[in-house]
């Protein structure tokens, strides 16, 4: 066989170093941390773990550490916790923090060209760097602001930022016209959990390690939502201080401000509560711990 030829050949099958298989969500514990993903990307067979205490994720190869079955911790307890009743139809799960104040970004899909690069441009040159921000992201905004995804890994390698990546969805649906208790996460045929593991894996094949937290698109879940989204083994985040609405930063709070340019008056007011200077410091979003 000609070369040309076995090359046409193997074109089918060679696939590239980033292209991620079998990625499955699994639900155990090996050495110290709680395993929640196993995949292959290329031809290495890797895991995302969480570490029980601190809530760090890491991608590592599959370690064959005994596994077993995951006992009490600071991560086991928020999850349970997370999902408890009444299951409000908005703003359901962790809404403040136990230690000063983190501010959560979202990237919902925007058809707004670039971003709000002066808000964070704002956040490094006020606050000691890098300066923690968690970034609520989705799949399509990926896909139509490659230019401004980029510069957000750039303020990571020059340890500007250090970006929490918090999980929004892939697509995010959304339809103007819908009830709540129809829109969004619950919209008719979305498959919230396919749709979830679609982002991670759009995050890996980029070298970005999902964090453990996750987002519904519009706040808006209800009880099967939510315990799609535990069973994930993540962490639903809501937000005590929704700056648009007029909710005021205290101690505890979990800002909620859109990165995407749809909703420029909350990084005005937030960019004036910086002049102000009534902010000294940022956590990250780890601190939902005790
Ligand atoms: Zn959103």
């Amino acid at each position: 066989m000609k070369y040309l030829q076995i090359l046409f050949l193997f074109g089918f099958t060679v696939f590239s170093a980033s292209d991620i298989h079998q990625y499955k969500s699994v639900h155990f514990c090996s050495g110290k941390y709680a395993v929640i993903r196993t995949f292959t990307q290329g031809y290495k067979q890797l895991q995302l773990s969480v570490n029980p205490r601190t809530l760090q994720t890491h991608i590592e190869p599959r370690i064959q550490a005994e596994e077993h079955a995951c006992t009490a911790s600071p991560y086991a307890t928020l999850l349970t916790r997370n999902n408890m009743s009444p299951y409000p139809l908005q703003n359901d799960g962790t809404v403040h923090i136990h230690k000063g104040i983190t501010l959560t970004t979202d990237l919902c899909p925007s058809s707004k060209s670039g971003f709000e690069k002066g808000l964070y441009e704002a956040m490094i040159s006020r606050f000691p760097n890098p300066v923690p921000v968690t970034l609520f992201i989705t799949g399509r905004w990926i896909k139509k602001h490659p230019d401004a995804f980029h510069q957000f890994t750039q303020w990571e390698k020059e340890e500007k930022l250090v970006i929490t990546w918090g999980n929004h969805t892939y697509t995010h649906p959304y339809h103007p016209k819908e009830a709540l208790s129809k829109n969004f996460s619950l919209s008719k045929g979305y498959d919230l959990e396919e749709d979830t593991l679609k982002l991670e894996k759009l995050l890996i094949a980029k070298g970005i390690t999902p964090s453990v937290f996750f987002r519904f698109p519009g706040l808006v879940s209800n009880q099967k939502a939510m315990q799609i989204i535990r069973d994930l083994g993540l962490i639903t985040i809501g937000s005590d201080t929704w700056i648009a609405k007029g909710q005021k930063v205290k101690e505890g709070s979990i800002i909620l401000l859109h990165g995407n340019k749809n909703e420029p008056k909350g990084v005005e007011m937030f960019l004036e509560i910086l002049r102000k200077g009534n902010i000294k410091k940022l956590n990250s979003l780890d601190k939902v711990l005790p």
